[in-house]
């Protein structure tokens, strides 16, 4: 008999868990090193609230060009979204900073660190009145503090650049907010992690709310084979019992897929709302059948699919609409990323509206206005403007090109003049619509073109 059941054992593949760990590894060292990628002096991704300006694979946006935020949330959105439909709660099992930390936490330092738990059984807390477990849970909080401070900082070098946070921290005293966003981070995910754990993921986070709306019968998720396993749980949700009533019932009743479940549910009992999608329930499970020489009970399937009723569907019609949706909001973005100015300028009439006075022989008309210059480069560059569609008007005030540092705003007050008798009528006043164009005096590829109105007064009011 133990030849035949040996002989019937099929390999049960690797385990999702590892799948899932080396997912975890590469999330995390990206999350890590991309704060500190630059291309051409900007960052991947960096939201400066300090500067005032967006980075975005290398390119930078000051914050007059924010228009690309909107499309962006969106994209996130809809991605979200998108996958939620394909995958399921995807992104919780493998993607989402809660579920990593925990495992962090949980499986590496409590688990595979200080052996205070077995893996297998994650709904048992470690006695804490064996001996040492108390000096281990203490090393285990130490040793999660520390890293919650530098996911917390990992965390703000996504709007303070890490080259400027290492710099800053050397004078807290200068930074209070910068290092009291850091500290009160970092206590939450001491707190989030230590006492909240999976509770985080079925009260608190808003996206639990939303994902089953997004599912449809072909979203695949960690579903429970009833047909084959047999029935656990009637229809009003109340356990049948451990082990399923009829003979060719396949569940064997071990409940390794609930001891191992991180959120105490039982996958048997069908989709709920605390399940994220894990799998270690399938692993569970597939070790079990394999013994058994069969497939596991407990799948990463679609409810049709699980049923034999369809194969696994990807492409269907709303996965389709989701992606066309995404392709153009992405060609939107990289539309509008590539025809983005090279510097801005914002151009503000004073509120004179002109300025009439003998110069000699002549009467000289000038009108003020605030100029904005924006130097959105990395380096810092003189800048200095013309007008370009009108020789007769020029200008008085500034005299010089002035230097504006990388990702600064420098307010000039500009005054434009005309000696020349521009009159139209002899009882209103004419606007000339003038273009400006501000550039760069270093740089002939960085300038930008505006619109300004000059108004010269009526001939009566001039003589
Ligand atoms: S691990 Fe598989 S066999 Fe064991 S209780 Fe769960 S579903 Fe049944
Ligand atoms: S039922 Fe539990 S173990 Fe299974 S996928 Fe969901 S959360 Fe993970």
């Amino acid at each position: 008999m133990a030849s035949d059941s040996q002989a019937k054992r099929i390999d049960p593949g690797t385990p999702f868990y590892k799948k899932r760990y080396v997912t975890f590894s590469i999330i995390t060292f990206v999350v890590l090193i991309l704060p500190w990628i630059t291309i051409d002096g900007n960052h991947i991704f960096l939201l400066s609230f300090v500067h005032m300006r967006l980075e975005l694979m290398g390119i930078a946006f000051d914050m007059q060009e924010l228009y690309l935020l909107p499309f962006l949330l969106m994209f996130f959105f809809l991605f979200v979204l998108f996958i939620t439909t394909v995958g399921g709660r995807v992104w919780c099992g493998w993607g989402c900073p809660q579920t990593i930390f925990r495992a962090i936490y949980r499986d590496l330092i409590e688990g595979k660190l200080l052996g205070m738990r077995k893996l297998n059984n994650k709904q048992k807390e470690p006695d804490m009145s064996q001996p040492g477990n108390k000096l281990k849970r203490a090393v285990a909080i130490v040793i999660w503090s520390l890293l919650a401070f530098v996911a917390a900082a990992n965390f703000t070098w996504y709007f303070v650049p890490p080259e400027d946070f290492f710099v800053y921290i050397q004078n807290p005293a200068d930074h209070p907010i910068l290092m009291g966003m850091w500290i009160i981070l970092a206590l939450f995910l001491i707190y989030d992690v230590l006492k909240l754990g999976e509770d985080f993921c079925t009260y608190v986070c808003p996206y639990v709310r939303i994902q089953s709306a997004m599912y449809d019968p072909d979203t695949v998720f960690t579903i429970y084979d009833e047909k084959r396993g047999g029935k656990i749980y009637d229809e009003k949700g109340n356990k049948i019992g451990k082990k399923p009533l009829g003979e060719k019932d396949e569940c064997t009743g071990c409940e390794a897929c609930v001891k191992v479940c991180p959120t105490h549910i039982d996958i048997r009992k069908g989709l709920q709302l605390e399940c994220i999608n894990c799998l270690e329930c399938a692993d569970a499970c597939r070790k079990v059948m394999a013994g058994l020489g069969k497939e596991s009970l407990v799948r990463w399937e679609s409810p049709t699919s699980i049923t034999g009723e369809n194969k696994i569907r990807l492409v269907r019609f709303r996965t389709m609409a989701y992606v066309a949706l995404l392709t153009g909001i992405m060609a939107a973005l990289l539309i509008m990323g590539s025809t983005k100015e090279s510097m801005l300028l914002n151009i503000n009439k004073s509120n004179r509206v002109y300025k009439v006075e003998p110069i000699g022989d002549l009467t000289r008309v000038s009108n003020d206005y605030i100029f904005l210059f924006s130097n959105t480069q990395s380096e810092a560059y003189e800048f200095y403007f013309e007008v370009t569609n009108h020789d007769a008007i020029e200008i008085e005030r500034p005299t010089e090109p002035f230097r504006v540092e990388p990702g600064d705003r420098v307010r000039r007050i500009v005054v434009l003049y005309t000696d020349e008798d521009l009159s139209e009528s002899a009882d209103r006043d004419t606007r000339y619509r003038l273009n400006i164009r501000a550039y760069a005096v270093d740089n002939p590829e960085i300038f930008v073109e505006r619109e300004a109105i000059f108004v010269y007064p009526a001939s009566d009011k001039v003589q």
